[in-house]
């Protein structure tokens, strides 16, 4: 699998290196909805090692053998200097930009533990797991509070959001996480899934946008 380095929106290399991954579940009332699930009394955490990391651009590579792997289409927070137990102001001067991530789920390993109550890793941390694309420098963004994202698969629309719609915001998003997981440089922040999510198989076409600042697309393959 290849490597993803942090780059720009415009392919410009970035001085951090691929740290963790943090993301949150069930931030958009309308994915909750489709899966069944319970609103959160506070944000659900999980993590995804740097190894997840692949780049979300010409081609990224799924497991076929293990049931059907979803795509979740999320919104990317490049964290850019320290933050532990920051303030929801304090957020803001950590955060380099934003850009597009797909929190890839193996959904019926992931069922399966869920009902067995064990962690989620096995369908949520594996190698190519999080497919990643460059950054828009926070600058760059006109109000990452309204921000538009959508994915299309093969031409036809799947997932479309707005960050308007989160039920934590980002800066409360990530005030949170930091009070429990230290933030370094070169780690990223996963902000969620609206509805939409459903399997990839090999040959699919992926195309993703991000409130009109940012595009990004690739071919599915599987590995076994
Ligand atoms: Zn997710």
């Amino acid at each position: 699998m290849v490597a993803y380095r942090f780059h720009d929106h415009l392919g410009q290399s970035l001085p951090y290196s691929p740290g963790k991954v943090v993301c949150v579940g069930r931030n958009y009332l309308d994915h909750i909805q489709e899966l069944n699930n319970d609103v959160p009394e506070q944000p659900l955490l999980f993590m995804k090692p740097s190894t997840a990391l692949q780049p979300f651009a010409n081609e990224i590579q799924i497991p076929q053998s293990q049931g059907e792997c979803h795509n979740e289409l999320e919104v990317a927070v490049l964290i850019k200097a320290p933050l532990s137990h920051a303030s929801v102001e304090d957020v803001q001067s950590a955060v380099w930009g934003y850009g597009l991530a797909l929190d890839l789920t193996l959904r019926d390993v992931q069922t399966q533990l869920k009902t067995k109550g064990h962690p989620w890793e096995r369908a949520k941390a594996f190698d190519g797991s999080c497919p990643l694309s460059g950054f828009v420098p926070a600058h760059g963004v006109e109000n990452y509070k309204a921000l538009k994202f959508s994915l299309n698969v093969n031409g036809a629309e799947r997932q479309s959001g707005d960050t308007a719609m989160m039920i934590h915001d980002i800066d409360s998003l990530i005030s949170e996480i930091s009070a429990v997981f230290t933030l370094l440089p070169g780690d990223v922040v996963l902000t969620g899934t609206p509805k939409g999510v459903g399997p990839l198989v090999a040959g699919d076409r992926v195309e993703a946008s991000l409130g009109g600042i940012l595009n990004t697309g690739a071919t599915v393959t599987a590995y076994d």
